[in-house]
């Protein structure tokens, strides 16, 4: 068995020779192999790859010169040794014809020591034989996943999520070529020649130059929504996703994983918002109605649960706030506790938001904090264009369109940085009440910069700070400007523009409102309770189920 990676290996030509070929496209649990031999900060799939080529049962693994990652790859088994076959195809980045005269020449390099390595000759009929029909692009409505590969169990998720088919354009995806034409000659030379042809004609990888047959996957009528998938540590990507976000006519999803089996439960969160943005999954449709004369939404975060509870006229008549604790159930549960004697029969429907929305029993229904936000906040304020919260362990901005709707969203979940817990822990450090960070940051005197982008370095940088004697205050404001600067540059990749909202407890910190309002240039509209907009959004929907 051969291992491939990449879309554009001539797996039909393995054939020929009677060889078989496997995609290698599985998360790693750990990189402990893989890091031996390269570094930390390697392209996470790189690392599969190399953890995959151990544990795989392989003879044999086909490269391509895709980027250093890879070179690096077939550098480190080359040097290791131990496969019987390795081959590093060059391949080019266009489908012009010195393009496709070169990519002729590989195939017929590789044709010769894939035969001497399997001491057989080529088989035109088994080459022929290979080829698998298939349409390229689906017939009814789908979402295209583009960009570097998805590994296999992020895939498996996202499909699972997905209200749509889920066509995969990635490294490892859509590969279906056509069968060489009955007019071609069954010579090896002029299949080759056929070949490296139809491997460049495939829709391109973001790799290659120009869009190219992209184009056509962009116009595509079925097409409803992007995502763009990129690998922790994957370089190429960026070029590709902002030419795709000013030429997509359909809305984009970026995601980021590390390539490890906890990637796709990371994202869940992502993938649910984007289907609830596309429209393709309604909330009123998983409400169920009880007898009660009042509705509540529950926004369980990580840090606090917080709850909202409406009559059915939609006035708030009771909310609460509390602190979470080690189970999304418990404090769903505290936080009904907390309501002045309300309970959960009391509800007509419940509609549960936040991380933990799938773990409290008695919800009615559950919305993604995306949507919920988005919900509350044009409740709160109709003219309000981009929402950026802040809470306990993640930060968002969400792009709103006229009517309240979604049209974009970031999340930056993690990672502690720019979040409610790294200014927890800065205040910790510095022997300050939570509370009283705003305030203080606000009587600085010296302009001081906290430039380490990791909660860790960054506490590091305030104790040298503090040994210094710079005062609370400046290393303080310091810590907001922080905070603004994190969250500014995600307000930024959303294409946020105001009016502006801030909610989620940060809100609350003066001196991290004022020090993110220089950096967006506009004032930000704080409401009444910051840390409600969620589950009020929430509420929102429970009531407009019942109706
Ligand atoms: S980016 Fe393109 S060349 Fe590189 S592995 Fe993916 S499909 Fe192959
Ligand atoms: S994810 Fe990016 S860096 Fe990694 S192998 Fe693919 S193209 Fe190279």
């Amino acid at each position: 068995m051969i291992g491939y990676t990449c879309k554009y290996t001539p797996v039909e030509l393995f054939a020929a020779f009677g060889g078989a070929c496997a995609l290698l496209n599985r998360e790693a649990g750990d990189f402990e192999y893989a890091e031996g031999l390269t570094h930390n900060h390697f392209c996470c799939h790189a690392k599969a790859v190399l953890e995959e080529s151990r544990t795989g049962g392989l003879d044999g693994l086909a490269l391509v010169n895709c980027c250093d990652s890879l070179r690096r790859v077939y550098d480190v088994k080359k040097g290791e040794g131990g496969l019987g076959f390795l081959f590093l195809l060059d391949l080019p980045h266009h489908d012009g014809d010195c393009a496709h005269a070169r990519l002729t020449a590989e195939l017929l390099r590789l044709a010769e020591a894939f035969g001497a390595f399997t001491n057989t000759a080529f088989d035109p009929a088994q080459f022929r034989a290979a080829f698998s029909p298939g349409a390229a692009l689906p017939e009814g409505p789908f979402l295209a996943l583009l960009g570097a590969r998805a590994g296999e169990g992020l895939l498996a998720a996202l499909r699972a999520r997905s209200p749509l088919p889920v066509a995969d354009f990635t490294c490892g995806g859509n590969r279906t070529l056509p069968p060489p034409p009955d007019g071609c000659p069954d010579t090896l030379e002029a299949l080759m020649d056929w070949y490296a042809g139809a491997l460049l004609a495939q829709i391109p990888c973001m790799r290659m130059d120009g869009i190219g047959r992209r184009g056509e996957l962009l116009e595509h009528p079925g097409l409803k929504g992007l995502i763009y998938h990129t690998v922790k540590f994957c370089d190429y990507y960026s070029f590709e996703y902002e030419t795709l976000r000013k030429a997509s006519p359909a809305p984009i999803l970026k995601l980021e994983s590390d390539f490890t089996p906890a990637a796709a439960g990371q994202l869940a969160t992502r993938l649910d918002a984007f289907a609830e943005q596309l429209s393709l999954q309604t909330a009123p449709a998983v409400l169920k109605r009880g007898t009660g004369r009042y509705v509540a939404g529950i926004d369980s975060g990580s840090t606090t649960t917080n709850a909202a509870v409406l009559d059915l006229e939609g006035n708030l008549v009771a909310s609460a706030i509390v602190r979470t604790g080690p189970r999304a159930r418990d404090g769903a549960e505290k936080a009904f506790a907390a309501l002045g004697g309300l309970t959960p029969a009391d509800m007509a429907a419940i509609v549960a938001t936040g991380y933990g929305r799938s773990s409290i029993p008695f919800a009615t229904g559950a919305v993604t904090e995306i949507t919920c936000h988005a919900r509350g906040a044009h409740h709160l304020n109709p003219a309000i264009r981009t929402i950026v919260d802040i809470g306990g362990q993640d930060s968002k901005v969400i792009c709103l369109d006229e009517g309240g709707g979604v049209s974009n969203f970031v999340m930056n979940d993690k990672c502690a940085a720019g979040t409610g817990r790294f200014l927890e822990l800065m205040a910790r450090t510095l022997e300050v009440e939570l509370d009283q960070l705003g305030p203080l940051g606000l009587q600085w005197r010296e302009d001081l910069t906290i430039s380490s982008i990791c909660t860790v370095f960054a506490e590091s940088e305030v104790v040298s700070l503090i040994a210094d004697n710079h005062s609370a205050a400046d290393i303080i404001h310091g810590l907001h400007k922080s905070v603004a600067v994190k969250t500014a540059a995600l307000a930024k990749r959303a294409g946020g523009t105001g009016p502006y909202m801030m909610t989620g407890g940060v809100a609350r910190n003066q001196g991290v409102v004022k020090a993110l309002e220089e950096r967006l240039e506009a004032p930000l509209w704080i409401p009444e309770t910051p840390d409600l907009c969620g589950a009020l959004g929430a509420a929102l929907f429970a009531l407009e189920g019942l109706c």
